[in-house]
C-alpha cells in the first residue's frame, strides 16, 4: 500500500490531437480508487491520520468505511478509526480460511463465483 502523499503510479496517454500526456496518480488507501494528481486543481482529498494513507474523500468511500467499521464493531466489538483496503482483504481471507463446507452441498461454484444458500 502506498502511504502518504507519494505517487501511486504514473501514466502516459495521448489527447485528441495526438499529443502525449503524462501524469501521476494517487490511490485511495481505503477503497483503491485511482485519480490523476493535479496540484492546484482545487480538488480536495484526504490524508487519513490513522493509516497515513491518501484517501479519495468520495461519499461512497466514506459510507463504505462506516459500514466496514460497523461490521467489525458488531463482529469483534472493536472500534477502529478506519479500515484500510489491505486489512479488510486480510480479514476476509482469514474468514474464508476458517469457513468449512462442502462444494455442491453447502455452497456451489459457478461462473459468477461462490453461491452460498440463504439460511432457512
Ligand atoms: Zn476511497
Ligand atoms: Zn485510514
Amino acid at each position: 500500500m502506498i502511504r502518504g502523499d507519494k505517487p501511486s503510479g504514473y501514466f502516459q496517454t495521448h489527447d485528441g490531437r495526438g499529443i502525449k500526456v503524462e501524469g501521476e496518480s494517487r490511490q485511495c488507501g481505503h477503497c483503491q480508487f485511482i485519480w490523476e494528481y493535479k496540484p492546484g486543481s482545487g480538488r480536495r482529498y484526504g490524508l487519513c491520520t490513522s493509516c497515513k494513507c491518501m484517501t479519495c474523500a468520495r461519499d461512497e468511500c466514506k459510507a463504505d468505511q462506516l459500514e466496514k467499521r460497523a461490521i467489525i464493531w458488531h463482529e469483534d466489538g472493536k472500534n477502529y478509526d478506519c479500515v484500510p483496503f489491505d486489512e479488510w482483504n486480510y480479514r476476509l481471507m482469514n474468514k474464508a480460511a476458517h469457513t468449512t463446507g462442502t462444494i455442491g452441498k453447502d455452497f456451489l461454484m459457478n461462473d459468477s463465483g461462490i453461491v452460498i444458500p440463504r439460511p432457512d
